[in-house]
């Protein structure tokens, strides 16, 4: 028997693609590309996405009809090649090939310390034998280059196996990149979804990170399209939410906990960071005054059942070492050094322990109420 490429297409029309009641002919799936030679035939079926749901069983159906209408004879199982109209996304996981763990530092709104602990976060870390990177994606307010001392760095291109990457800026054992690098201040907040979204997508795959085991990002506060943007594109392990004990922090915390684990993100809670647990005057290093409350995020992360990750004091020193581009951390010796490589411990230990223990499907331990 002859085949021709018209018993193929007549076969094909038999094949209806699930939920629409059309076949695949008129539907424009099968290439014009239909190759005989014998009995063996070929051709490729042309979808929408990568990843659409339906490819295995069209192709099985496919096959079925050519053997059911065609000849049973012809040789086609495997012979139909899948493409796609729209270019597959990155698989998460190897767009930082290189890197271990990814923590997402977030805070339900601004001004709680988000920046500040994120900087010292990445500083005890390094000190603790760590390569650690900071992605400062606070586009409403990119601090770290000052809290870093790296406002004049200029980061630049550099070709790494045939790829032009940006080269991370360096300072106290931390490769830093800032969206502040790329934009001045008054643009920042300006820049909506998508341009902020794309940016940051550039400083993460098309920057030369290297090996690192924890890979921070400072996020803008709140909830955003940034959020969705940096979950979507990330396998991120956790996030940890910064909060004071205030009230009003905590009802944002809460949203911003419920942000990470509801469907949409469905990012672990690595657990929650109170700042400005307590004043500390320096002179009176015993004496504590619960400027914004007591005990406030103690209480949240119980009733939540997130871990209380630390408690960081308000001192002066935490503030100047921002200003003046020396995060508090590089002085383990002092109360505040002490009390961020008690958080980093603790950081590193949800985060090894849920490696360990917990499937991936079950790294999220909230408990909403
Ligand atoms: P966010 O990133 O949440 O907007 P920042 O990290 O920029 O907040 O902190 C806001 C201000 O509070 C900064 O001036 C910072 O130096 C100061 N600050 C943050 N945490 C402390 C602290 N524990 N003690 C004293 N000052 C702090």
């Amino acid at each position: 028997m002859t085949i021709y490429p018209n018993l193929i297409i007549e076969a094909l029309k038999n094949v209806r693609y699930p939920g629409t009641g059309k076949d695949i002919v008129s539907m424009g799936l099968v290439e014009d590309n239909i190759r005989i030679d014998g009995m063996n035939v070929t051709f490729s079926l042309l979808f929408e996405k990568p990843n659409d749901p339906f490819i295995r069983s069209v192709v099985k159906a496919a096959e079925t009809a050519i053997l059911t209408y065609v000849s049973p004879e012809v040789n086609i199982k495997g012979n139909i090649t899948v493409k796609a109209r729209q270019l597959a996304r990155p698989e998460p996981d190897k767009l930082l090939p290189q890197v271990k763990n990814i923590i997402a530092v977030s805070s339900g709104k601004g001004g709680v310390g988000k920046s500040t602990v994120a900087a010292n976060l990445a500083v005890a870390l390094a000190l603790q034998g760590y390569k650690v990177g900071l992605l400062d994606a606070d586009i409403f307010g990119p601090s770290q280059p000052k809290m870093f001392n790296l406002e004049e760095a200029h980061p630049y291109m550099e070709e790494v196996d045939g790829r032009e990457l940006i080269k991370p800026a360096e300072n106290y054992g931390v490769k830093m990149l800032s969206i502040g690098f790329f934009v001045n201040k008054e643009d920042a907040v300006l820049w909506r979804g998508a341009m902020a979204s794309n940016a940051l997508k550039q400083l993460i795959g098309d920057a030369n990170w290297g090996e690192l085991d924890y890979f921070l990002i400072d996020l803008p506060p709140g909830t955003s399209d940034i959020h969705l943007t940096l979950v979507q594109t990330l396998a991120i392990t956790g996030a940890v939410v910064v909060s004071t004990p205030q009230e009003v922090a905590l009802a944002d915390a809460r949203k911003g906990i419920s942000m990470f684990t509801g469907d949409k993100v469905n990012v672990p809670v690595l657990g929650l960071i109170e700042n400005m647990a307590w004043f500390t005057p320096a002179e009176l290093p015993e004496n504590k005054y619960y400027i914004f409350g007591k005990e406030g995020c103690k209480r949240l992360a119980e009733e939540l059942n997130v871990p209380l990750l630390g408690q960081i004091p308000i001192v002066q020193s935490i503030c100047e070492g921002g200003d003046q581009g020396k995060p508090v951390a590089l002085n383990p010796d002092s109360i505040t050094g002490k009390a961020f490589q008690e958080l980093a411990e603790n950081v590193v230990n949800q985060i090894e322990y849920r490696n360990e223990h917990l499937a991936p499907t079950e790294r999220v331990i909230v408990t909403k109420k």
